[in-house]
């Protein structure tokens, strides 16, 4: 059901993060923007990886939610990144971990490497016998493929008092296990990718230059009425919505009202009284139960306090918590029993994730199309480079460009 560009009267895009921002790249090199209109609820745009108010001992900006790295394999999604960010730096994280066990305490890598390895056994006080790395051959294995001892060190200290940490609760997942990096070798980047970069000042936020001629409006919320009092009232046809605000909260017309689980983090500022950051990368995280918080954030000058939460009403929603048996349908159900509209909601493969689409026909020439990309509009955990591919495959898809 591809969409003929021709045919257009104007392109909606809810939600100015890297969603929405990517979306409207796409229109802009199909030559689309002047019918682009690009609507953001916050004063800023950048979504969760806009920049923050607390600075790294540079003076640069940091993102509000953490830091946020762009990193990808994929050249395409790498040239549009550059193409939103043209002044965006390499740039390599480190990220630790620190664990305290009867024969010591340490900070180690992240993703669990060789270096990790070693030292777990050394704070655990665990015989090494069973762990010989020559047995594996590659570089990168998953956790569910380690020896049995040196998976259970790694449970013990690590996966499992920061899953029950950031999740409220741990549950032992095959699954997850198996999506697990380990690294048989002594390279401590938290990322691998080919392509890694930030953008300058770490200012997701700065694209109006790049996106020239579409119309950016920020402090504009949009929600399923306003696409009905803009666009089917007022007899605007053939409209092309791109949602990338939560799915659930778009169809009830309520920006504060996630019907679905999320969970959330909250940050909090502080300062690095007696030098115990000094030494340590931008990242820590700690999966221990004596501290509440799960990551520190550290800026040299400034620290940052990273606390998980569930999402209550004006949280914002982070990660989609799916239960069991969790589907397009049972996300299609939730969302009609909540409201009154007819939904014709469809859902769609990119190869990684599933994204969705829904219409809104007023007569035979009046047709508003929807698609629900991004993390929030496809209810689906992403990262950059996942989010941006996902939103060009479904534009790709959908729209039919003359
Ligand atoms: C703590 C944390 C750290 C992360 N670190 C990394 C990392 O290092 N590297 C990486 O690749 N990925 C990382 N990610 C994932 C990354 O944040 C996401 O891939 C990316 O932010 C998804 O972008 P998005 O546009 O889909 O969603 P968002 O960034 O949430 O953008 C949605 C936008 O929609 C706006 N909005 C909501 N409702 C409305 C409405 N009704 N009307 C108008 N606007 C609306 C919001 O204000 C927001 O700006 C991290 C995620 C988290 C939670």
């Amino acid at each position: 059901m591809a969409i003929n560009s021709n045919k257009l009267s104007e392109i909606c895009i809810i939600g100015g993060g890297i969603a929405g921002l990517t979306a409207a790249m796409w229109m802009k090199q199909h030559e689309l923007a002047p019918l682009t209109w690009l609507f953001e609820t916050n004063d800023k745009l950048g979504g969760l990886c806009k920049v923050g108010h607390w600075q790294d001992d540079k003076g640069f900006g940091t993102c509000e939610y953490g830091e946020h790295i762009f990193h990808t394999e994929d050249e395409c999604i790498k040239d549009i990144f550059l193409a939103l960010y043209p002044d965006a730096k390499v740039y390599e994280h480190i990220t630790e971990i620190y664990v305290e066990g009867p024969k010591g305490k340490a900070y180690v890598p992240y993703p669990i490497n060789l270096d990790t390895i070693d030292k777990l056994y050394e704070i655990s006080g665990w015989s090494e016998t069973a762990f010989n790395p020559k047995e594996y051959c590659g570089k990168k294995i998953s956790l569910a493929n380690l020896d049995p001892s040196t998976k259970q060190l790694c449970y013990r200290y690590i996966i499992e008092p920061y899953s029950r940490k950031q999740w409220g609760h741990y549950n032992f997942d095959t699954v997850l296990e198996d999506r697990i990096r380990v690294y048989l070798d002594r390279d401590n980047r938290t990322f691998r990718d080919r392509y890694q970069y930030v953008p300058d000042k770490m200012d997701y936020g700065n694209v109006r230059k790049s996106l020239k001629g579409v119309h950016i409006r920020c402090k504009t919320p949009m929600t399923y009425r306003d696409v009905l009092n803009d666009y089917i009232y007022c007899g605007s046809r053939n409209t092309l919505i791109i949602n990338t605000s939560p799915i659930d909260a778009f169809y009830t017309d309520n920006l504060n009202k996630c019907i679905l689980p999320y969970r959330t983090l909250k940050f909090k500022g502080g300062v690095d009284l007696n030098g115990t950051y000094k030494d340590r990368p931008m990242t820590v995280n700690y999966p221990d139960k004596n501290r509440a918080y799960t990551r520190v954030h550290n800026y040299g000058k400034d620290i940052v306090f990273e606390y998980p939460d569930e999402c209550t009403r004006g949280d914002i929603p982070m990660y989609p918590i799916y239960e069991e048996g969790f589907s397009s349908e049972t996300l299609f159900r939730t969302i009609q029993k909540n409201t009154d509209k007819q939904l014709h909601l469809e859902a769609h493969e990119d190869g990684f994730s599933q994204y969705y689409t829904d219409y809104i026909q007023k007569d035979d020439d009046t047709k508003v199309t929807i698609l629900h990309v991004g993390r929030l509009g496809s209810y689906k955990y992403m990262n950059i480079d996942t989010t941006m591919y996902q939103v060009v495959h479904a534009l790709d898809q959908l729209v039919e460009v003359n």
